[in-house]
């Protein structure tokens, strides 16, 4: 079933949902069945798995010279995929990236999707690599989100690359996008930002899940923010507890945000690890409360493996 259906069945009320990484390579399927089993009970109607494109590593030879070698650390999303949905019976969505694919081999995934009965993808311009600084397409690739939107839209329609494909096999996916409560950090304001997300869903976008943020204000003023620019599809907040005292500095770095006064001082004043965690879990429910409280679609858990965390707090809420 679609991610979308699933909210329109709901009928206002608010779904619960998880995010997975793929294991490391060399890592078994047992490492998402250890997150996966013990949060099954809330009944997610679906369940997403991220895509990690490859990286550059650098190994120094005998020589003296570095080899620069390009490793994929955590393949497998659409095998897991598969295997979450056999497994559960639930839904899967893969993220489906621009990073690292030609437009024919993406042509190509979403064909496999369609013959696993995989009808949601979570459609992202995808991280760039950390030796290359910045985002760098294939030569033959999508250099933004909009552009793989357009690609699953058209083949929703029967529009594959090859135009002598006449009647061609239309797929059924339901297209998710990502949003930024407090902007994209490349983007130059806000209003670029909300301008190009309404274009993603004029493409053919169906839904949203926001970036993690620690202020629920700035997931209402973004919902508000679509809305005034005409962006009406439904807008799932993405949570992570913040537990541990690295991500002070960590989450800003990585995910380009904020994080509010009180939860900072209650995080430094904590004595221990233990009373940390619980610090970012009571916080993590005080979010989850007030956003079921005020309509929130789905509350989407990112659980970067951290499924204790994401246990207790799912136990208070639902
Ligand atoms: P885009 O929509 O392409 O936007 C990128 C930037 O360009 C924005 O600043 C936007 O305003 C601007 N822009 C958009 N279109 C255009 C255009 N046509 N011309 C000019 N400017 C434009 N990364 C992964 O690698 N794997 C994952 O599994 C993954 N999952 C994620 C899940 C969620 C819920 C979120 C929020 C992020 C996820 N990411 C993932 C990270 C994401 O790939 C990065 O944030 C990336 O930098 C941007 O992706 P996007 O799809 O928003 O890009």
């Amino acid at each position: 079933m679609k991610v979308t259906e699933y909210f329109k069945k709901a009928n206002g009320q608010t779904l619960i949902s998880f995010e997975v990484l793929p294991p490391l390579k060399g890592g078994s399927m047992q490492a998402i069945f250890d997150v996966l089993d013990p949060l099954m009970e809330f009944r997610p109607p679906f369940i997403d798995v991220t895509y990690h494109r490859e990286d550059y590593i650098y190994k120094q030879r005998q020589s003296g010279y570095f080899e620069k070698i390009a490793i994929r650390k955590r393949p497998g999303t659409v095998g897991i995929c598969a295997s979450i949905m056999h497994r559960y019976g639930v839904d899967a969505v893969p993220h489906l990236i621009c990073g690292g694919f030609s437009k024919e081999e993406t042509e190509n995934a979403l064909i496999d999707l369609n013959y696993l009965n995989i009808n949601n993808v979570l459609a992202l311009r995808g991280d760039a690599r950390k030796f290359d600084g910045k985002f760098i397409p294939e030569p033959d690739g999508h250099n933004y989100a909009i552009d793989l939107v357009t690609q699953v839209d058209d083949m929703n329609h029967g529009k594959y690359l090859d135009a002598n494909i006449e009647n061609g096999m239309k797929t059924n996916f339901c297209i998710g996008i990502a949003g930024y409560p407090e902007k994209h950090f490349e983007a130059p304001n806000m209003d670029f930002d909300l301008e190009w997300a309404k274009k993603k869903v004029e493409a053919g976008a169906n839904y949203i899940v926001t970036q993690m943020f620690f202020d629920n204000n700035k997931y209402f003023e973004y919902v508000d923010a679509c809305r005034k620019a005409g962006i009406n599809v439904p807008i799932v907040p993405g949570l992570k507890p913040l537990t541990k005292k690295y991500q002070l500095n960590a989450l800003p770095r990585l995910f380009h945000l904020n994080l509010p006064n009180d939860l900072l001082d209650a995080i430094m004043k904590a004595k221990n690890a233990e009373a940390r965690r619980q610090v970012g879990i009571e916080w993590s429910i005080m979010q989850s409360k007030e956003l079921k409280e005020k309509g929130a679609p789905c509350l989407h858990f990112y659980t970067m493996g951290d499924v204790d965390t994401i246990r207790e707090i799912a136990e208070k809420v639902f």
